[in-house]
């Protein structure tokens, strides 16, 4: 079969592999139908990084081709959506919805599992972790459920948005987006954009009506201060990681006794958190990586009500042989590219 695989730093290869099987009674073997790429994958891509030889990919769907002996859920045909962690289903952290704590948590692509950036996955756990996916709702949509949908929910919900709050999302990628998208279902006042790349700015302006400011342009507080009534922004979403240095972003623009809910991923293990700052400013500090199981049953409603639209930041969908131009493009922030889906 047909798989994107790591080789290093800007190095991602077309390979042929042989068909994953079934090794577990629990697993199923699943034909994917859609893929994407997500800013995860460019913490690899950008530097070399361990997991090289490994395929990539945690954000998919697609179609059960073959369930293991153990398998009750779900039988061939059944087309689904797993999420980019998988949980065991029964444990004191899986059953309060917290997936990303269970003991035998795996993630697929460079996590413990082979990715779905690939025509075949092998899903491991499959009762517990698969959710069934409605027919009408169109493959291009159903894929951001595995991630960044969830993502983006999951930080503007534990930003413990209120109605007429101030809210500035760091970061104007595809989670920032999604955060920006989500933060409205909890009522704000405003929402304000911040990113380098004005392109993203503008998309952020055009899809969900934020302000965009450029946090490139000298005196950003000043530019937050000036729309949040002078006090800074009530809650603030973090959705650039360490390398980008998001967080030194969010305590730029926070209200004393605001919140900071970041997503972005901790990559540098070098990062001074300004715990000082954070006690004087009577801060709450929210982090974690999403569990998404818990959101995709959530969240599926509100997509066949129409109540949100994901899929508008998908700029590309690309055929899996060009999965390594959708990384060169995805990487590079070039005018015109936010979200790269990759079909088998
Ligand atoms: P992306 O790389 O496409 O987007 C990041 C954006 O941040 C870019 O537009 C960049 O220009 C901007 N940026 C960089 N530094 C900035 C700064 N100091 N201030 C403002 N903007 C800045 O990635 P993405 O797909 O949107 O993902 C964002 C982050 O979320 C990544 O770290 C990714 O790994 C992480 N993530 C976390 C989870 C989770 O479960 N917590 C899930 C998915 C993705
Ligand atoms: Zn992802």
């Amino acid at each position: 079969m047909k798989c994107i695989v790591y080789k290093g730093k800007e190095h991602m290869a077309l390979e042929d592999h042989p068909m994953p099987t079934i090794q577990d009674p629990a697993d199923v073997l699943l034909r994917v139908t859609m893929s994407a790429i997500c800013g995860s994958d460019l913490h690899a891509y950008n530097e070399d990084r361990a997991g090289q030889g490994q395929v990539m990919g945690h954000e998919f769907i697609g179609i059960v081709e073959e369930v293991g002996p153990r398998v009750e859920r779900l039988k061939p045909g059944d087309r689904v959506v797993l999420p980019f962690g998988l949980g065991c289903g029964a444990c004191f952290y899986c059953k309060r919805g917290w997936h990303p704590q269970c003991p035998h948590y795996q993630r697929f692509g460079l996590g413990s599992l082979p990715g779905g950036q690939a025509q075949y996955v092998r899903v491991p756990m499959a009762d517990a972790n698969a959710v069934h996916l409605p027919p009408e709702l169109p493959d291009e949509t159903a894929v951001l459920l595995s991630d960044i949908l969830c993502t983006g929910y999951f930080c503007a919900e534990q930003g413990s948005i209120r109605p007429g709050d101030y809210v500035a999302v760091v970061g104007c990628g595809p989670v920032g987006m999604m955060a920006q998208m989500a933060a409205h279902l909890f009522g704000p006042a405003l929402v304000i954009a911040i990113d380098t790349v004005p392109y993203r700015l503008d998309t952020a302006r055009y899809l969900w009506g934020a302000v965009p400011l450029n946090a490139a342009e000298p005196s950003l507080r000043e530019r937050v201060l000036a729309l949040t009534e002078g006090r800074g922004a009530d809650v603030v979403l973090e959705a650039v990681g360490t390398e980008g240095r998001g967080l030194d972003t969010a305590f730029e623009v926070v209200r004393p006794a605001g919140t900071i809910s970041m997503v972005g991923v901790p990559t540098v293990d070098t990062y001074t958190y300004p715990l000082r700052k954070a006690y004087t400013l009577d801060l709450t500090y929210k982090v974690g990586r999403c569990p998404a199981r818990r959101y995709i049953e959530q969240l599926i409603p509100l997509l066949q009500t129409g109540r949100i639209h994901p899929e508008r930041i998908i700029t590309h969908v690309l055929p899996l042989d060009q999965a390594p131009e959708g990384y060169r493009i995805f990487a590079s922030r070039e005018p015109g590219v936010m979200k790269v889906l990759l079909k088998p």
